[in-house]
């Protein structure tokens, strides 16, 4: 089609997948004019995951923290090339990702293949469920904007269901129940999250509520939060203890139905129980699993045999196996946490190893061009001057090559527990040091703002803030 210019063919191909935290810091630092640059993702827009909690309450609107990624590349030097779509199929030895549209208007053309020469894949993790029944079927996941708005939507159902007119003790009981599963950074700060919706606004608007709504966070291991030092494990669960959220560790959940979940108590003298958990709300958050697309690469990569979590890379983040895909982010196992703080350091890294190879690639053409010039020289001068230009070009192509491999800087961690407070470990020159309350609460909000990509972004969140400190949070449901 006329409106669609082709790629160039004397630049290389480099395609992205996703549109996450480790594809966007990727194309951030990307010289996008070095490659024809295609990006395929089947979200239009870059989400700002620590801050998506917020929005399950309606603290933040989930549209303050979409940047929409046509906004991004649109201020690339070159064209780059944004199709929404899904890669569902990545053939390593032809070159090729089949992607789909799987939006709900599709047209005539709605599945087609991206050949590549370069390929990034950042396509991220899905919920991890282990197989237990039930689990799909009836749980809220909190991953994406839909599962925040989802969520919203049924706390409020919950509430307005749970003072239905004539409703039984049980069924108010069992509604009110709001019960997360996994006691990691995602379930701690919904939780949090929650517990402040219904101790600032909820029991205001609806007192009838205040004595049965209760939120319960399920947890398989003997402690919550189990990636941060003892202190603030400790710290967490005094204030959840204060705030009434309940914690149930070493309970690992087995089944869930649509109103109830079964879960496996085991007690201090190591006998296991069995207990039923009814809920009105039940949120899922146990980690990360592999997405189909990634685990159909792996198996055609021999050398990814033994890798289950993700895929295998070296260190300059080349899946194994391979010798021009490279994985970011949560799908890549690098031997580093699914953060997004990992993701944006590797998006970066790669940013710069693109740059660079390009560079190099451009010496090595000029190299070869002056070669043929040095041959054919017709004075003594003329071969000197070509001589002189290819050793500062050899030298040059040297320093280029010394990309050394990826590094992870790891900043620290954070989280907000609720009630104004937060945890942070933070690493500070080679040492640690763990602080929780409200002075880190205050520290998490700072830091996750200036993490906000554009300014449009930081002036919606500030707002959003503001205005739930002023008006309280909407109860509505949409
Ligand atoms: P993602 O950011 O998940 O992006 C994956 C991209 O791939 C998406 O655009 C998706 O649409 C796209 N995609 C999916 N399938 C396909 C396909 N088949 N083809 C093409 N594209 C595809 N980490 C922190 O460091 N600090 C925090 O405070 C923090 N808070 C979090 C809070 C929540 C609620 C959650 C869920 C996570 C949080 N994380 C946090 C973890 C962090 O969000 C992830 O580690 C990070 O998003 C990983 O980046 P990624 O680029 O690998 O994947
Ligand atoms: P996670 O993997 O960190 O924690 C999941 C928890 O669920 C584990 O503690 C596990 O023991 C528990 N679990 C698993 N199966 C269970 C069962 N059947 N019953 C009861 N409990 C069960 O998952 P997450 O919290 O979703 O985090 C995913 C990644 O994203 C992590 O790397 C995390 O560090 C990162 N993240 C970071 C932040 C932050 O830094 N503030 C916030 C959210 C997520």
């Amino acid at each position: 089609p006329a409106d669609q210019e082709e790629p160039d063919p004397s630049k290389k191909t480099l395609v992205v997948l996703g549109t996450g935290w480790g594809s966007v810091s990727l194309l951030k630092k990307l010289d996008t004019e070095n490659y024809n640059v295609i990006v395929i993702s089947p979200r239009n827009y870059f989400l700002f995951t620590p801050l998506l909690p917020s929005c399950t309450t309606g603290t933040i609107e989930h549209r303050s923290i979409m940047e929409p990624i046509r906004n991004f590349l649109r201020h690339k030097k070159a064209s780059v090339k944004y199709y929404e779509a899904e890669a569902s199929k990545i053939d390593a030895d032809k070159r090729i990702v089949y992607i789909k549209d799987e939006s709900e208007i599709k047209a005539d053309s709605k599945s087609t293949e991206i050949p590549y020469d370069y390929l990034v894949v950042g396509v991220g993790a899905e919920n991890a469920t282990f197989g237990i029944p039930g689990v799909r079927e009836h749980s809220c996941f909190l991953k994406e904007v839909g599962d925040a708005q989802a969520i919203r939507k049924r706390i409020m159902d919950c509430c307005e269901t749970a003072t239905f007119k004539d409703q039984s003790p049980d069924e108010v009981k069992r509604l009110l129940s709001m019960v997360v599963v996994g006691g990691g950074p995602t379930g701690v700060e919904f939780a949090g999250e929650l517990q402040d919706f219904f101790r600032n606004d909820l029991r205001k608007w609806i007192p009838e509520i205040s004595t049965n709504f209760k939120v319960t966070l399920v947890e398989a291991l003997p402690n919550v939060l189990p990636m941060f030092s003892k202190q603030l494990i400790e710290y967490t669960e005094k204030t959840f203890d204060e705030e009434a959220i309940s914690i149930r560790t070493k309970t690992m959940v087995k089944e869930v139905t649509d109103k109830y979940i079964k879960a496996e108590y085991t007690d201090p003298t190591g006998k296991k129980v069995l207990e039923t958990i009814p809920y009105g709300l039940l949120v899922w958050a146990t980690g990360n699993a592999l997405r189909p697309v990634v685990r159909d690469l792996m198996s055609q990569i021999p050398a990814q045999g033994d890798s289950r979590r993700g895929l295998a890379v070296n260190e300059y983040l080349v899946v194994n196996g391979t010798e021009n895909i490279w994985a970011v982010g949560d799908c890549a196992i690098a031997n580093y946490a699914p953060t997004a703080q990992v993701a944006s350091q590797e998006g970066a890294f790669l940013a710069r190893l693109f740059n660079q190879l390009a560079r190099t690639e451009e010496i090595e053409d000029q190299l070869k061009t002056l070669s043929v010039a040095q041959a054919s020289a017709k004075t003594k001068e003329e071969r000197d001057e070509t001589l002189t230009t290819i050793k500062d070009l050899q030298k040059r192509a040297r320093r280029t090559r010394q990309l050394g491999p990826f590094e992870y800087s790891h900043q620290g961690s954070l989280a907000y527990i609720g009630s104004e407070r937060a945890v942070a470990d933070i690493s500070w020159f080679s040492g640690n040091f763990a602080t929780g309350g409200t002075m880190t609460y205050l520290f998490w909000r700072s830091a996750y703002l200036s993490m906000v990509f554009s300014a449009r972004n930081k002036m919606l969140v500030i707002v959003d803030w503001i205005k739930t400190k002023t008006f309280g949070r909407d109860v509505s449901r949409e």
